[in-house]
This record gives structure tokens, C-alpha cells and sequence, in this order.
């Protein structure tokens, strides 16, 4: 009997193959979920006028939890991103991405024990945006011309930054309970507040605050400028372990620590609001490997992990976790990106459903 009703959502590009691939590693581990299968993406347009179909939304509304593939999001024309608007819609505020090292995986580093947390709602990816030469880019140019505040030439794009107290103050609270439900340490808040002094000062400043809150929890705070923290994460990984950031720095320094520890085919993420959680990985659809069978899906694996804790199947997660670890740490049956992180070539790499046949094989 199955114990958790899932929303899954398969994506496009690799997203198909590999949540194949996640679903029967999940299964195999004795995990009873019944999968509510809901598409998403340019392949349903047609059908429902929209990538984004409303009955999707209320499947992951109905079951609060759900697990996806990615998102093919086209450059230029067409609709928006389906995963921003996912997050929009769901209030999906907190990015939880882990990134932590597995040994085998030919990463650079062999003792990365990080978290990021990233603001997921505002700051430059709001979508607050005018288009060069719009009415709107022309009266926000008068704007700010007679606010005093700065010259922006006539044939700029204009993309808005703001950042808000109550955001950051639950972004930072999230990342307070997170470290100690999970017994970690240290926060550092990642930041530019020397110079965009009222959205990353205020981010600073509230972040400071929150901290007070939380003072006498075991949890150090400390803040850190968002360059300095990219040399300092490439030179000495070890240092971190929950880092909070506003959007755009997060996205950024999150693909630096999946390439630390090894690239973006094991790392996972989860994005968390008060009401749903929507499970994936941080790489893309990757359309040039779609329906070859050869993309890596540990990330999507990894990322049911986190899924599972969420559901309170811990144990389950460790097992996937360990299977994962040993598959890997062998060697004879990865895909091609860790093949050829370990050795320069891609020759003796295995499949995507063969992959998941040896993480099934140990668990
Ligand atoms: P991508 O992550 O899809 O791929 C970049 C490269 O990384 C690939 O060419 C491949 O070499 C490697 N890679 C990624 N995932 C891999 C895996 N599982 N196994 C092995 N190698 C892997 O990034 P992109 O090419 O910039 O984006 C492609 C599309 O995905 C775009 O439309 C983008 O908008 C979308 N996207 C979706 C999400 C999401 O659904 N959350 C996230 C990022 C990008």
C-alpha cells in the first residue's frame, strides 16, 4: 500500500529518463508512492494553451509534495520558465541545494560538506523588467533622472533588484532552522552590501537581525561578500557549511559548488514553501542528450532522497544515499560525465537505466 501520494512531474529533454530511473531506485528501496504523473512544459502547449497547466498546480497543492525533471525554457520567444513560475505560483521560497562530496565522482575536492540556501522569490529575478525603449524603461529613465538618483542612458534595459524584509527575514529564519534541525554549525550570509546598500544592505541588515534571534542556538553567523566567498569556496571548500544568499548570487554559487564536487549531474536541490516542496535537480533538460539513455541521474536520485527525509523516510534515504556512494566509489557501472572525470575518457560508462540497476543492486 502506498504510504505518500507524489506529484511528479517528468520535464522534457533528459527529465523523462531520469525520473524513470528515480522512481524504480525509490521503489526498489520498499518506498510505497503512489506517483500522480502531471506534465509540464512545451510539449503540452498545444493541448492546454499554457506550459504550465492548472490542474499541475493543484495536483502539487493537493499533495504538497512534489518530484520533477527539468524544463526546457526556450531562449528569446515563447513562454517563460515553468520552474520560476512553479516556484512563483507555489511560494516556493527557500532553494535548498546540498553539496556535499562523493568519493569516486573525480571531483577536485574530497571534503565538502555544504548547504546552500537561496532566496527563490525576488531580488533580480522577480521579473521585474522593461525593455529597451519601452514607455516604461523611458519614464523610469525620467524617474530616477529627476529623483536625483543617476543618469541611465535612453538605450538601456532595465531589470529591477528589490529585496525585502520580510523575505529575508524568512529566507534567513529557514536557513537558522534548517542548520539546527540538521545539527549544522555555521551561517554565513552572502552579500554586495559595500555597494548595493539598499537591497544587499538591507539583506545584511536583517540577516544581522535575525541572528540576534537566534542567538544562543549553537548556530555561528558570520557574512561574507559574494567574490570573496566564490575564491575563498574554490580555495578552501572545507570552510563552509550553510551558506544564505539572495536569488542571483545563489544560483551563481550554487553551480560553483556542484562543479566542486563533482558537476551537475549529481547535484541535487529542493525548493520549499510554507504549504508545498518540489523536489529536482540543479542541471537543465540537456537536449542534446535526450532519449539517448546516456545522461547521469544521480542528481534526480539524490534529489528523491531529500524528497524522502522530507517524508520522514529517513532511513530509506540513507540506504539510497550508501547505494549511490558504493555505485560511484566502484567505478565499473557511472555514467559518462563521472567516467570521464575519473579517468579522461568516457569508454567503460554505462547507461542511464544501468546505472540505476547497480544503485538498486545495492541496496
Ligand atoms: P543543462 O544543465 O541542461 O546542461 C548543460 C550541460 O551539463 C549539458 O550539455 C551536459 O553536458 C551537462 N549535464 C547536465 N545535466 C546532466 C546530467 N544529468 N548528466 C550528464 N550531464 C549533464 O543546462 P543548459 O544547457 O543551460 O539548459 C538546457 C535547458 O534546461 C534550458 O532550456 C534551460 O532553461 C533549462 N533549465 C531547466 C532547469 C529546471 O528545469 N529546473 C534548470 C536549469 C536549466
Amino acid at each position: 500500500m502506498a504510504q505518500h501520494t507524489v506529484t511528479l512531474i517528468p520535464g522534457d529533454g533528459i527529465g523523462p529518463e531520469l525520473t524513470r530511473a528515480m522512481t524504480r531506485v525509490v521503489e526498489a528501496a520498499g518506498v510505497g508512492i503512489e506517483w500522480e504523473v502531471a506534465e509540464a512544459g512545451a510539449d503540452v502547449m498545444d493541448k492546454y494553451g499554457t506550459p504550465l497547466p492548472e490542474h499541475v498546480l493543484e495536483s502539487v497543492r493537493r499533495n504538497k509534495v512534489a518530484i520533477k525533471g527539468p524544463i526546457t525554457t526556450p531562449v528569446g520567444t515563447g513562454f517563460r520558465s515553468v520552474n520560476v513560475a512553479l516556484r512563483r505560483e507555489l511560494d516556493l521560497y527557500a532553494c535548498l541545494r546540498p553539496a556535499f562530496s562523493i568519493r569516486g565522482s573525480g571531483a577536485r575536492y574530497d571534503d565538502i560538506d555544504l548547504v546552500i540556501v537561496r532566496e527563490n522569490t525576488e531580488d533580480l529575478y522577480a521579473g521585474i523588467e522593461f525593455a529597451e525603449g519601452s514607455d516604461g524603461a523611458k519614464r523610469l529613465i525620467e524617474f530616477v533622472a529627476a529623483e536625483g538618483a543617476g543618469t541611465i542612458r535612453q538605450d538601456s534595459g532595465i531589470s529591477l533588484k528589490p529585496i525585502s524584509i520580510m523575505r529575508t527575514q524568512r529566507i534567513v529564519r529557514f536557513a537558522f532552522d534548517y542548520a539546527i534541525a540538521n545539527g549544522r554549525k555555521k551561517i554565513t550570509a552572502v552579500h554586495k552590501a559595500n555597494i548595493l546598500k539598499h537591497s544587499d544592505g538591507l539583506f545584511l541588515r536583517v540577516a544581522r537581525e535575525v541572528a540576534e534571534e537566534y542567538a544562543g542556538a549553537g548556530v555561528e553567523f558570520e557574512d561574507y561578500i559574494v567574490d570573496a566567498t566564490c575564491m575563498q569556496l574554490v580555495l578552501h571548500p572545507e570552510w563552509w557549511d550553510v551558506l544564505v544568499l539572495p536569488n542571483l548570487y545563489g544560483d551563481i554559487v550554487s553551480d560553483i559548488c556542484a562543479g566542486l564536487v563533482g558537476g551537475l549531474g549529481i547535484a541535487p536541490g529542493a525548493n520549499i514553501g510554507e504549504e508545498c516542496a518540489v523536489f529536482e535537480p540543479v542541471h537543465g533538460s540537456a537536449p542534446k542528450y535526450a532519449g539517448k539513455d546516456v545522461a547521469n541521474p544521480t542528481a534526480e536520485i539524490l534529489s528523491a532522497t531529500l524528497m524522502l527525509k522530507h517524508l520522514g523516510e529517513t532511513e530509506a534515504a540513507e540506504r539510497i544515499l550508501n547505494a549511490v556512494r558504493a555505485v560511484i566509489g566502484e567505478g565499473t557501472h557511472v555514467t559518462y560525465d563521472i567516467k570521464r572525470s575519473v579517468t579522461g575518457s568516457t569508454e567503460g560508462s554505462v547507461g542511464t537505466q544501468a546505472y540505476a540497476d547497480a544503485i538498486i543492486g545495492q541496496l
